[in-house]
């Protein structure tokens, strides 16, 4: 589509551009007021643990309904608030829900985790874990029913800052997961200092597994990496019963996926966990199991 000629192209080209600055422009500075006004809202993946069927906790994705663009997935709005002191205001709307939901199952009997996503600024913010224990405190919730993920990315970015701040959590108890792994630069040898419970084997190579053969190569070393450093191993993108199957022969610990469910509004999701609770025999516990 590049232009024949210049006088074209600048024509063909500016304006184009000029959307995409105005749209980035808007939702900056429209997001403050979308999170105060409900347009903002977490949805919720459930998380089962392998090789069985019961739902160990769920992980919390951001969505905005933007009333000119409609329905907006974080990877567009994301990185455009990361990118402005909003995101600590995005990141504390998103706890606080998390932290009412864990507290509600809890009420009824259920044990069930959320994992909040971080982002590269969080880890920059030295006040952070004490703003994440006064929460946790408030809510009276165990640290280890919450999870940070973190990008090594977000890590590598400045490692100086964020070392620090993930050790306080870390020690706090909270647990640490690092996400997408196997897409960022990093080697084996910075995984094992970082400390961090959890690795999330990045869905691109669960999604390939059907069909390239590298991908499976990807996903089983990743497994085995992560248990000898002695971290409970995520697959994300589990969509079919022969990923999941695959998943069990390698033993993988917890999968997530579209087989298991797509991200569910607190409704649908408050639904779908109804359909599939079950007393535990003898106490007054509940538990979750997909069918
Ligand atoms: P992520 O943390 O890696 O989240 C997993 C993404 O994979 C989600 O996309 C989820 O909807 C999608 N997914 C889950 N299962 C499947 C599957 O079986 N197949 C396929 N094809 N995709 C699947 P989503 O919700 O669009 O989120 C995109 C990214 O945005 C997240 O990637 C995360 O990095 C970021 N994000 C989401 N919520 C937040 C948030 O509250 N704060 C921050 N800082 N980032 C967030
Ligand atoms: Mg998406
Ligand atoms: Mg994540
Ligand atoms: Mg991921």
């Amino acid at each position: 589509r590049a232009a024949r000629n210049g006088e074209d192209g600048v024509r063909g080209y500016a304006p184009a551009m000029g959307q995409v600055f105005l749209r980035r422009f808007q939702l900056v500075t429209q997001f403050r007021q979308a999170l105060d006004s409900g347009q903002v809202e977490v949805h919720y993946q459930p998380k089962v643990a392998l090789p069985g069927r019961q739902v160990v906790g769920a992980e919390a994705l951001v969505r905005w309904s933007h009333p000119e663009y409609g329905r907006l997935d974080p990877d567009e709005f994301v990185p455009v608030v990361e990118a402005t002191g909003l995101v600590d205001a995005l990141t504390s709307f998103v706890l606080e829900r998390s932290l009412v939901k864990i507290r509600e199952w809890l009420d009824r009997g259920l044990r069930m985790s959320v994992a909040v996503n971080l982002s590269v600024r969080n880890l920059a913010d030295e006040a952070f874990p004490d703003r994440v224990a006064e929460a946790l405190r408030r809510h009276d919730i165990a640290p280890e029913l919450l999870t940070f993920e973190l990008t090594e990315s977000s890590v590598m970015a400045d490692p100086e800052r964020a070392l620090p701040v993930l050790r306080r959590l870390h020690a706090m108890g909270v647990v640490l997961a690092v996400d997408d792994f196997g897409t960022g630069y990093s080697s084996l040898a910075y995984l094992r200092q970082l400390p961090v419970d959890e690795v999330k084997i990045d869905k691109s190579f669960v999604l390939g597994m059907g069909t390239a053969l590298g991908d499976m190569a990807v996903v089983r070393t990743i497994v085995e990496l992560g248990h000898s450093l002695d971290l409970v191993v995520v697959a994300e993108g589990v969509e079919d019963d022969a990923a999941r199957e695959q998943l069990v022969a390698m033993g993988c610990d917890v999968a997530q996926g579209y087989l298991i469910s797509r991200p569910l509004s607190e409704e649908r999701l408050e639904a779908w966990l109804r359909a599939r609770t079950k007393k535990v025999r003898g106490t007054r516990s509940e538990t979750v199991l997909t069918l």
